[in-house]
């Protein structure tokens, strides 16, 4: 049941200098953080991370968001990790977001307003929708020497 899963802190983020405030919300909740980087997407990158969307009409917004500036990158291990960062995360439009939830404490913009302006919503952060989504992008973003196996001091009360 130990799992891990891929989240990007988006370019939002890391502008409005939110990093440590999110990355702290899941340590809070026990995850281990195994892997962690900082990464400038470019676009053929962007195309093979976001493969799923690339028809979609809002992809080119989301195209440019993405590479516009650095993301960080995470490996994040724990006990169904790839449900529990979503609930941790929220929904993906920061409007409907639940308060408590990242997208729902430090963002607002709803699909309305961001269509209507030809934009991306502004959601500060991508995590993997299921467990082969989690172990296709963990793969793209990260090499097997960049993931790492270490014991967390509280480990044996979270896992
Ligand atoms: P996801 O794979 O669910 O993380 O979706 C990728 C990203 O695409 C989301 O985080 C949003 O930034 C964007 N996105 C998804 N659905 C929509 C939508 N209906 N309108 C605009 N952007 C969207």
């Amino acid at each position: 049941m130990v799992e891990q899963t891929f989240v990007a802190l988006k370019p939002d983020t890391v502008q409005r200098g939110l990093i440590g405030e999110i990355l702290k919300r899941f340590e809070n909740a026990g995850l281990k953080i195994s892997g962690l980087k900082m990464r400038w997407v470019t676009k053929d990158f962007a195309k093979q991370h976001y493969k799923s969307h690339v028809k979609k009409a809002f992809y080119n917004g989301l195209e440019k968001f993405i590479t516009e500036g650095p993301v960080i990158a995470m490996v994040v291990e724990g006990v169904c990790a790839v449900e529990t960062v979503r609930k941790i995360v929220g929904s993906t439009e920061p409007k409907t977001a639940a308060p408590g939830t990242i997208r729902g404490d430090f963002a607002h913009h709803s699909y309305n307003y961001t269509d209507k302006k030809k934009i991306a919503i502004k959601n500060l952060i991508h995590a993997s929708e299921n467990k082969k989504e989690a172990q296709y992008e963990i793969g793209l973003w990260f090499t097997d020497d960049e993931i790492h196996k270490y014991k967390t001091t509280h480990e044996k009360h979270t896992q």
